[in-house]
């Protein structure tokens, strides 16, 4: 069982190392043990020089609120035991002493904690701000405090990993004022994983806002709605089991939920008709998912031969949505095509297609939903009065919580994405630090010597290189007038990438048992090798919704419905430039996300899962050791040993070690700090492992700080 202690101000040498850097043999052995001690003794933070590993506790640890976060309010990263707050404190002293744009980058895989150590994040930065607690600055806090609870009702889900999965990948700017306050903010969501409205594996569940609609109404709206309390009733909310569990557990559940949600949309400034419509929407997509299609007699009353076997359910649907019935029924058994010129017909979609069609129209019905309510709370975050003695520029905090590498037994378009998402930023990750480690020696006049690194620049390229890239021949693919098919798209990949050394399928490595001969294809990531299949790539790549649901939605009488469907108003006859792919948009977000975070002064935090059953204070060696590897954490720590294993400001310094030197304790009273720094690691004859930068000491070996930690520990 973990220690659960009172978080001491100092940490002893029982607690392990808390910097990876001060191991004195750097071996994954050496590493593990010092991550697992640590993790016994409730220490779930270890630093990496700056970079801050957080290791999942899965259970409520004294470590956090104002009495920590006083402790580490306006300290240096270094003074107090690692922790979540001191990278928070880190971050926002370089914004505002320096003025510069910062960013915490929180990354790791489903289930290790980037969610909850975001908040964290942003409680830190809440309660340090605004001691004069102007008015326009709390609404502000209390926007950005309240925006998650909201954002995780729609891009939350039960899945197996994590009982409160995001669904989404987020990046969230806050925008300080030259004081030092928050005056605004802007949220980013990344790839929402809307394929889940309509299916969700055993075990899972669809996303929370519709089990607290449910769960959480009244009688009176529930029948205004005509849903039925019961989730197992429509087809989109039953299919994974543990309905009945909330977000964390069977005592959070979706009632509490819903009211904090109610309350959260309240503060932050949804007004009563958007909260309705809101509900409505959900309550159309519900019950648009138990609409079926039947094939009528030859000479039936329905032209093209299909109905829709229960009508109530349209009727539903076309109150729910503002629309006519008539037009709404129309739109889900036909779609009109231009054939030339400004002529239009109609043309009856089969069984198959009217299906399909309903199913493309709910999960856009919800995307177009999540972005609305994620623009709505951008609005009213949209920094207001900029004060004009920032020239007009507010600095900037941003946090990026976005979903960490996924393997599942079988992997599709939306793991691609991800994955493809994880090498962009391991990219960055390692271009970042060294070239933070460059900067920081040129700027301290110390000579720089180059580091063999592992690039995985390789595997970005396979996706993403214009024309051969993985993501050109499927937009390629997906473009191909007439039938195309996902192993049509597999055979050109095989032929441009025959000899890449991280693609491989089983047509090109017939003995490789693992992939289907003309179904998947494998991709070496940095952090893994990962089959896909490619069945669906082709359809979901391409995204599409028949031009008649937009016009539809556009021409709803309910204003926030039809805000969401601006591109509705163009006639079909119009519609000619065929829209981005989906790979294509994620594709330019993911550039655009890399661009904006790589102008930004890094914090970085990796967290980690320390086993497969959510279980409080256990952690699995090997699970854990697979994540250290393919987080690269060995390689960070070598990258930052190679270099100078530790680098201090002068004061810092004497700060920690004066009282292992006669001359320097209690006070120094040698001409500057440099020279007292200098006087004590002669005493210990240290000062050959050291440089002296303009402002910091340089410390070229652990071994050096072991040895002083030691005689400080004698003391
Ligand atoms: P996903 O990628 O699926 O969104 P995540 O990395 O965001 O996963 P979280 O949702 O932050 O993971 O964490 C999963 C669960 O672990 C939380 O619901 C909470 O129960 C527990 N947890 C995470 N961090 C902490 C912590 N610091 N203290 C206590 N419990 C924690
Ligand atoms: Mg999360």
């Amino acid at each position: 069982m973990l220690a659960v202690g009172r978080m001491e101000d100092e940490e002893g040498p029982e607690y392990g190392k808390p910097d990876f850097v001060l191991l004195d043999q750097l071996t994954m052995e050496d590493f593990m043990k010092n991550l697992e001690l640590r993790f016994e003794k409730g220490r779930i933070y270890t630093y990496i020089g700056e970079v801050l590993v957080s290791v999942n506790p899965y259970q409520e640890l004294p470590l956090y609120g104002p009495e920590a976060i006083a402790k580490y309010q306006g300290r240096e990263l270094y003074e107090r035991p690692p922790h979540l707050y001191a990278v928070a404190n880190a971050a926002y002293k370089a914004m505002k002493r320096r003025s510069r744009d910062t960013c915490i980058v929180i990354s790791g895989e489903s289930g290790a904690g980037k969610t909850e150590a975001s908040k964290h994040i942003m409680q830190y930065i809440a309660a340090v701000t605004n001691p004069s607690q102007r008015a326009e600055v709390e609404r502000v806090k209390n926007v950005l405090l309240k925006s998650t609870c909201v954002l995780e009702a729609f891009g939350n889900a039960r899945t197996n990993r994590n009982h409160n999965s995001s669904r989404f990948g987020k990046y969230m700017d806050i925008n300080f004022d030259f004081k030092g306050d928050p005056v605004g903010g802007h949220i980013h969501s990344y790839l929402l994983e809307k394929s889940r409205v309509l299916k969700q594996h055993v075990g899972e569940r669809n996303f929370h806002a519709f089990y607290q609609l449910l769960r959480g109404s009244e009688d009176q709206e529930l029948q205004g709605l005509h849903l039925e309390r019961n989730p197992a009733v429509y087809n989109f909310t039953r299919q994974g089991a543990g309905l009945n569990m909330g977000v964390h557990n069977a005592l959070d559940s979706d009632e509490k939920s819903h009211q904090g949600v109610m309350e959260a949309m309240r503060i932050i400034g949804f007004s009563p008709d958007e909260v309705e419509s809101i509900h409505r929407i959900l309550a159309a997509i519900l019950h648009l998912g138990n609409i079926e299609f039947v094939e009528t007699e030859e000479n039936g009353p329905q032209k093209g031969g299909l109905e829709v076997a229960d009508e109530a359910l349209v009727g539903y649907v076309a109150k729910l949505t503002a629309t006519p019935r008539d037009l709404v029924l129309r739109t889900l058994l036909a779609r009109t095509v231009a054939s030339g010129g400004r002529e239009v017909i109609e043309k009856s979609h089969t069984v198959a297609e009217a299906s399909y069609a309903r199913d493309a129209c709910a999960k856009a019905m919800y995307q177009r939903l999540f972005e609305w309510v994620v623009n709505k709370i951008n609005g009213i975050m949209e920094p207001r009065n900029r004060d004009p003695r920032c020239d007009g520029k507010d600095t900037v905090i941003g946090v990026l919580d976005i979903y960490g590498f996924e393997v599942f037994p079988v992997n599709s378009f939306e793991q691609f994405c991800i994955n493809y998402c994880n090498e962009k930023l391991q990219q960055l990750f390692i271009q970042l630090i060294l070239k933070q480690e460059q900067e920081e020696y040129e700027r301290e006049g110390i000579a720089w010597q180059t580091i063999e690194y592992f690039n995985n620049a390789t595997i970005v390229e396979l996706v993403e290189q214009p024309r051969r890239g993985i993501l050109a021949v499927l937009d390629e693919a997906c473009s191909t007038a007439g039938p195309i098919t996902d192993r049509i798209f597999l055979q050109t990949l095989d032929t441009h990438h025959r000899h890449h050394p991280h693609y491989s399928s089983r047509q090109l490595c017939p003995t490789d048992k693992t992939m289907e001969f003309g179904r998947d294809f494998q991709i070496k990531h940095y952090a893994g090798d990962v089959t896909y299949s490619v069945e669906g790539f082709i359809d979901k790549n391409r995204d599409s919704l028949f031009q008649d649901f937009k016009r539809l939605l556009y021409n709803s009488v309910d204003p926030t419905l039809r805000a969401m469907w601006p591109d509705g108003q163009q006639d079909i006859t119009e519609v000619t430039k065929r829209p981005l792919t989906a790979g294509t948009l994620f594709k330019n977000s993911m550039v655009a996300l890399v661009e904006n975070l790589a102008s930004k002064e890094p914090f970085y935090v990796r967290c980690i899962k320390p086993n497969e059953d959510k279980v409080a204070g256990r952690l699995d060696e090997a699970h854990c050791r697979h994540q250290v590897e393919y987080l690269g954490l060995l390689e960070n720590v070598r990258v930052r040993r190679a270099g100078f294993a530790s680098r201090q400001p002068y004061p810092r310094f004497l700060l920690r070690y004066k009282m292992t030197c006669e001359y320097t304790w209690p006070n120094h009273l040698l001409g500057s700090d440099r020279d007292a720094v200098s006087a004590l690691l002669e005493q210990h004859g240290l000062q050959g492992d050291v440089a002296f930068g303009h402002s910091k000491l340089f410390i070229r070996s652990p071994r050096t700080l072991v040895t002083l930690e030691q005689s400080r520990a004698r003391l």
